[in-house]
């Protein structure tokens, strides 16, 4: 678990309660133009007794439908903040400072 990982965890999840159900969610990020992000809720599982949310969560943070690892820094990123470029798959901060592509 690198801090990136413990900091996304507690930034792109959480637990909603709807009756008696229990659903761990993540949050998506997308933009309405290039400084206005749009975060929805998608549902990663619901959660039944006995599940570790935690450990889900964690689990969840390695699928690719909602985060992926930037070429150059290597730290992991929501979806909505990397890019594809020349194949590489990057980061806004690594955009910027390595790509002089400015958002
Ligand atoms: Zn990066």
């Amino acid at each position: 678990m690198t801090s990136t990982d413990e900091q996304l965890l507690q930034d792109f999840f959480r637990i909603r309660v709807i009756a008696d159900r229990a659903v761990l969610e993540v949050a998506c990020l997308s933009w309405e133009g290039p400084h206005t992000p749009i975060t929805t809720w998608e549902t990663v599982e619901e959660l039944r007794s006995g599940m570790d949310a935690q450990a889900r969560a964690r689990a969840a943070l390695e699928d690719e439908r909602w985060f992926g690892v930037c070429t150059l820094c290597g730290e992991r990123n929501p979806n909505g903040w990397l890019m594809t470029l020349d194949d590489e798959c990057i980061c806004h901060r690594c955009a910027e400072r390595h790509r002089q592509i400015v958002f």
